[in-house]
């Protein structure tokens, strides 16, 4: 299939063929036409399978016809949930509509009020938008929607997780109902579909990816590492394996910041993307990341939601997340596009039960790693995942030894030690990593 065989215009064609892209995603075939026929649509699509394109340029080409935009008018709104986001997809209605003479502004908090104002003074074809911002400025009368034609929602299930249902309900209030609405969501939850069924009209329904599973160019692992050797064991690896890009995830922003302070100690240049950074500091840590002067960007969930980094060939989850989704959201950053990707989670015996509600989510047991040096006093036991998705049983008895408090052990001695405690060689376990260490027989905890 052609991208010229979707019925999309020749200056959306020239600008697709710029982006070099060869042929449409799955989602970008069953979604262009569907959009161009003015239909509503709900699509199951997460990041990293075309899903930004899918919508703009079907919205490129339906804008191109009918009425401009009147003062602080906009004739279509997208909605994001984060500030990264809006403004990739600002980027691509760029990129996409580069030989349309279109108009579109991304407004998003962090950053001052008055210059977006007045830049929406004009009105415009396309506006990109996180929600707070929107009321903002909507309250300010900054932006009007009288003649709205498209509607998109973007990313909704990360809208509803951190709360913007209330002012995605306010927002709908003032928008014409007769309108096209368009929504993307990773996954189809019971919120999603009520959202979808109070919002849409007879929408077109589009499942592109097996629910909950990451891409299938993405290699995962779990490096089994005691809790406060995971720093040590994460500057080791760059080191050791001489990575030059990875995006790390984090569960809070103090912990992102604290891994950004030991890494630059051991010589590592990284960066964290998180809330509490300013708009500024957020664009310039991804600028850098991008161009290779920072080679660990450091993120927490809500930061990195949006984040596009092409060929983006590795993911570490420093903690694992505690909610299952997040996972396939955080490895979704690499192995984009159909490229191929690693994620790799540095996993304690106390996450085992995070493990396994993941494991359960992704319908796959994830081969565990030792690495030499680090061998966790007490490793991650391995369940067979469960297909239904409940958790599955616990075993019998806990598995000998105890496992240590964190930040108990942090010097060679304890190291030793911990390395005689091991636990019996568990089967189905993956051979070590090679080539590193003095000692082969020290590579694996089960030798
Ligand atoms: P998205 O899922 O919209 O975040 O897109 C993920 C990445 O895929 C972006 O970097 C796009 O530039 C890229 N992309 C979108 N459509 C295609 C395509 N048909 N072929 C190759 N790459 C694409």
């Amino acid at each position: 299939m052609a991208f010229s065989s979707l019925g999309l215009s020749k200056p959306l064609l020239r600008a697709v063929k710029e982006q070099g892209y060869d042929k449409p995603s799955p989602i970008q075939i069953q979604g262009i036409p569907a959009v161009l026929a003015g239909k509503d649509v709900m699509a199951a699509a997460q990041t990293g399978t075309g899903k930004t394109a899918s919508f703009t340029l079907p919205l490129l080409q339906r804008l191109e016809k009918g009425r401009k935009a009147g003062a602080n008018q906009a004739r279509a709104l997208v909605l994001t949930p984060t500030r990264e986001l809006a403004a990739q997809v600002a980027a691509s209605v760029e990129a996409y509509g580069k030989y349309l003479p279109l108009t579109s502004i991304v407004v998003f908090g962090g950053v001052k009020i008055n210059p977006q104002m007045m830049r929406l003074r004009k009105g415009t074809d396309i506006l990109v938008a996180t929600p707070g911002r929107l009321l903002d400025l909507y309250n300010q009368k900054a932006i009007r929607f009288d003649h709205l034609e498209v509607l998109i929602l973007d990313e909704a299930d990360r809208m509803l997780d951190m709360g913007f249902i209330h002012d995605i309900r306010k927002i709908m209030a003032f928008l014409p109902k007769k309108r096209q609405t368009l929504l993307f969501s990773a996954t189809f939850s019971g919120d999603i579909r009520s959202l979808a069924e109070g919002f849409l009209h007879k929408p077109v329904k589009i499942d592109v990816s097996p629910r909950n599973t990451a891409a299938k160019t993405v290699k995962q692992s779990v490096f089994e590492a005691d809790k406060s050797k995971k720093t040590a064991l994460l500057s080791h690896l760059i080191r050791h394996n001489d990575w030059q890009q990875l995006l790390v995830f984090m569960r809070t922003k103090h912990g992102a910041n604290r891994l950004v302070k030991r890494l630059d100690k051991d010589g590592i240049k990284a960066a964290a993307i998180h809330g509490n950074k300013t708009q500024a500091a957020r664009t310039r840590a991804l600028a850098d990341f991008k161009a290779g002067k920072v080679r660990v960007l450091v993120a927490t969930d809500i930061a990195a939601r949006g984040i596009d980094i092409s060929d983006l060939p590795l993911v570490v989850n420093f903690e694992l997340p505690n909610v299952p989704e997040d996972y396939v959201h955080r490895i979704g950053r690499t192995g984009r596009a159909g490229m191929t990707g690693e994620a790799i989670s540095l996993v304690s015996a106390d996450e085992v039960k995070l493990l396994q509600t993941i494991e359960n989510l992704i319908g796959q047991t994830l081969v565990r790693e030792q690495e030499v040096g680090f061998v966790p006093s007490h490793s991650v036991p391995l369940t067979k995942h469960n297909p239904n998705g409940n958790m599955p049983k616990r075993p019998k008895k806990p598995k000998k030894p105890k496992i240590k408090m964190a930040g108990t052990n942090n010097n060679a001695n304890a190291q030793n030690k911990s390395n005689k405690q091991q636990p019996k060689k568990t089967n189905n376990r993956k051979p070590r990593r090679k080539g590193f260490g003095a000692k082969p027989k020290a590579r694996r905890s089960s030798s």
